[in-house]
């Protein structure tokens, strides 16, 4: 959005008024790809209202040779492709889809440079993504993203800490530090500086929260461990996907540790780290994962007590080298144990949020609740969404809240006057 309001786009209220569309597309699990065809199918019709309309793909999805040829197949109406790595090409791209009428494919196999200062728009005032690093090396065995989204390339280090210092001039209360594997940040670079040290010089720039996703438990180190916890303003709460709680199907997955390694990491996080919150990813149904290794998983979730998760059931993605595994569980097996796992984690959770009702705690205002006009809604520093009744002045705003009650994804409170 930011390159297209540059080339002096503006965007259109509905989608039908609009000139130029693009669909920016994931292609980690395949239900996110099926969404894209709905909404190529969806799309396509406006295209006979109007035929200058460019109808554009981008992202990971058509990275893939046999899904770009599918989708150039059967949708004639769609003219413009391009990968990941062309994004900053979009103008050149546009001008010639424009210029041309031709149906234009750049989709680039390999990942170029960084390009740096990539003109923005932020929709939101109070919170902001700054990516630091591009792509990732870690070929865990089901993941695509390495393949499409090409080896780690960090963001430099100086560039990084202008953009974020332009955020805190300009108000922002939160940044969110962005990366597929945060922690591996600086080792492409010859500038000296690791993931540690750059949360560091973010953080004494004084920007209120400081956050940072995705973290790999293989890469997080004692020192990102220290630095998180002296200073006040990096949120407690850690996102640290941990797959699966077996070590023969970590061992398959490629992970790097084991359910110890990733235990001890935890421990020593917990130590250091008072009042430190844990939320993680889980794919249930890795090929010929037996019920004993899910139950490895359920006990391992007992064991670290996250506050939040995300469970996906194991999709292949051709390519990558579990998609050719034989699998012996059927799709039946892994549903049910994907629903015993969720109902496992919502008991959980929601017995743990109970100790916040009474305490009192910092919210970032985001806005209007999206389920009560009356209410106003945020989110604590670990990372809890909490609804109140306030005046909306308050938005962007950092406040106190009194928890009064918890349920399984949010929480309802009341305002703290100072
Ligand atoms: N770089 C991050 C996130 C990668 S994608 C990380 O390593 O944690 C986000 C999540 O999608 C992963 O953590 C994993 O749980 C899930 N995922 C990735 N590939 C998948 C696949 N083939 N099937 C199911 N879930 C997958
Ligand atoms: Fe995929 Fe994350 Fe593993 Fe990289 S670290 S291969 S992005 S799951």
């Amino acid at each position: 959005r930011g390159l297209l309001e540059s080339a002096g786009m503006i965007r259109s209220e509905q989608v039908d008024d609009s000139d130029v569309i693009i669909i920016n597309t994931c292609a980690v699990r395949e239900n996110a790809e099926d969404k894209v065809y709905g909404e190529i199918g969806n799309l396509k019709c406006l295209k006979r209202k109007n035929k200058k309309l460019i109808l554009g793909i981008c992202g990971c999805m058509v990275e893939q040779p046999e899904i770009l040829k599918k989708v150039m197949d059967t949708f004639p109406e769609v003219n413009l492709f391009f990968g990941t790595h062309e994004v900053p090409q979009l103008y050149d791209l546009l001008y010639e889809a424009i210029t041309t009428g031709e149906r234009i494919v750049s989709i680039e196999s390999k990942a170029g440079e960084v390009i740096e200062e990539l003109p923005a728009c932020r929709l939101n005032r109070y919170k902001a993504f700054v990516n630091i690093i591009y792509g990732c090396n870690k070929f865990c065995t089901y993941c695509i993203v390495p393949y499409t989204r090409g080896k780690e390339r960090s963001r430099k280090f100086d560039e990084v800490i202008k953009e974020c210092k332009t955020l805190v001039d300009a108000g922002y209360q939160e940044i969110t530090l962005l990366g597929q594997n945060v922690n591996a940040y600086g080792k492409d670079l010859d500038e000296g500086h690791d993931f540690a040290d750059l949360m560091e010089a973010v953080a004494k720039l004084g920007i209120p929260r400081l956050r940072f996703t995705t973290s790999h438990p293989w890469d997080f180190s004692s020192k990102m461990i220290d630095v998180i916890a002296k200073y006040p303003n990096i949120m407690k709460f850690i996102h640290l996907p941990v797959q699966s709680g077996s070590n023969e199907v970590l061992r398959k997955m490629g992970r790097r540790y084991d359910r110890e390694r990733y235990l001890n990491l935890v421990k020593e996080m917990r130590e250091k780290i008072p009042g430190l919150s844990l939320s993680t990813d889980i794919i249930v149904g890795f090929p010929n994962e037996s019920e004993e290794e899910f139950q490895d998983t359920l006990s391992l979730v007992d064991i670290v007590k996250y506050e939040a998760a995300f469970t996906f059931i194991y999709s292949p993605r051709r390519g990558t080298p579990a998609a050719a595994l034989k699998d012996n569980v059927d799709y039946k097996e892994k549903s049910k144990r994907f629903q015993e796992l969720v109902k496992h984690l919502e008991v959980s959770i929601s017995e743990d949020a109970k100790r916040y009702i009474g305490g009192t705690y910092k919210v970032l205002v985001d806005g209007i609740s999206k389920t009560d006009n009356n209410m106003l809604s945020g989110y604590t520093e670990t990372n809890k969404l909490v609804h109140f009744k306030g005046d909306v002045s308050l938005v962007g705003k950092i406040v106190k809240v009194k928890i009064l009650e918890s349920h399984t994804y949010s929480m309802l409170g009341e305002l703290v006057s100072e």
